[in-house]
């Protein structure tokens, strides 16, 4: 039995983690500060004598007095709407909280896998993504809280690997959807889905032609357990499904799985909004056998089934 830590495992993407790695037989130490997550989300392992959870900032150093094998860092934001609304504690949560806990692991012997994101590659000049693209960031932007975090995550990662031996592995995740994302989230799948649940307009932001790859997270949890337990590839890797649709396609299809009548509206795109990202993920089927098996429509009547239990 592995003893691992999970941090941001309150969140839409860590309780997913958190539960597969139970459901494993591996131990799991939760950390969250509840910024954006949630306790409803770790409410069924409390009663798992093999989940604890540590209510934490990981802007803070963290001692924790036990064996760890394996530190997951997941802690941070991932909505726009939620990594602007406080942009210095974003980008101290990236800098400063993986920085505690890339030490918090070295000083265990244990992994660290960073939870990067495609957001690294910006609004990408290169399509599709491969891993050695250095990006298009703009680095005063207002998503520049997370985008240049995010960087400055995998350089803080990459350097304690070169020079202090920690043991990393970084992987880059693409848009990632499903059950447990919150009500008001503010990311494109759960606004329209809840909008279509409550026949509220859609709102397409600009003209909708920009383009996303979704990819559904039980294919995403699996491929994070992949990676970190790959003995010999430390990434970075691109998790994510290559499919790749523009907002008013998944509107469409919102609309048609949910039988809603909701009208679609427009709102200003936002600022820095990349207009086309979708991965290649050549590097993951070769290193790890991984890619998703989720197709978009699957994941989708998942995910509207969730929040019509809680819309
Ligand atoms: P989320 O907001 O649901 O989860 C993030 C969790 O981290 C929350 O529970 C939050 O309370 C916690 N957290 C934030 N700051 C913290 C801090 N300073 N100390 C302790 N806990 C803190 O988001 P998510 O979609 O589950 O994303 C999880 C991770 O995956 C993030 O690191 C995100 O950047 C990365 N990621 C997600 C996506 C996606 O599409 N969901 C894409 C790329 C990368
Ligand atoms: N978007 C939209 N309507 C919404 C929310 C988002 O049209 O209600 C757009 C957004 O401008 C972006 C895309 O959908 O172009 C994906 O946005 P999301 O916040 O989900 O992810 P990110 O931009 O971080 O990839």
């Amino acid at each position: 039995m592995k003893t691992i830590v999970v941090t941001g495992g309150a969140g839409f993407i860590g309780s997913h983690l958190c539960e597969a790695l139970l459901t494993n037989g591996d131990r799991v130490i939760c950390v969250d500060n509840f910024v954006s997550g949630s306790a409803t989300n770790i409410e069924p392992f409390r009663a798992n004598p093999h989940f604890a959870f540590i209510e934490h900032n990981v802007c803070e150093p963290l001692v924790i007095d036990d064996h760890i094998d394996q530190v997951y860092n997941l802690a941070c934001p991932a909505s726009p709407v939620h990594y602007q609304r406080d942009a210095v504690l974003t980008l101290e949560t990236n800098v400063i909280g993986t920085h505690n806990m890339i030490r918090l692991a070295l000083g265990a012997g244990a992994r660290i896998l960073q939870a990067s994101t495609s957001e690294v590659y910006g609004d990408p000049l290169e399509h599709p993504q491969k891993e050695t693209y250095w990006g298009n960031v703009n680095p005063i932007g207002v998503r520049a809280c997370y985008d240049e975090g995010k960087r400055a995550a995998e350089t803080l990662c990459f350097d304690y690997s070169r020079q202090r031996g920690a043991d990393i592995r970084v992987v880059r995740i693409f848009n990632t959807y499903g059950p447990r994302m919150a009500e008001h989230d503010g990311r494109v799948v759960s606004n329209f889905i809840v909008a279509a649940l409550r026949g509220e307009p859609i709102t397409i932001y600009g003209d909708g032609s920009q383009t996303r790859s979704f990819q559904f997270v039980s294919d995403l949890v699996r491929g994070l357990i992949l990676m970190m337990n790959n003995e010999s590839f430390i990434g970075p890797v691109n998790l994510g499904n290559p499919g790749e649709f523009n907002m008013l396609e998944l509107a469409e299809k919102v609309l048609r799985m949910t039988g809603s009548a909701s009208d679609l509206i427009t709102k200003p795109l936002p600022s820095d909004d990349p207009r086309r990202r979708k991965p290649d993920i050549s590097v993951a089927k070769k290193e790890l056998g991984w890619e998703p098996v989720v197709g978009l429509d699957e994941g989708l009547e998942k995910t509207i089934a969730y929040f019509a239990t809680v819309v």
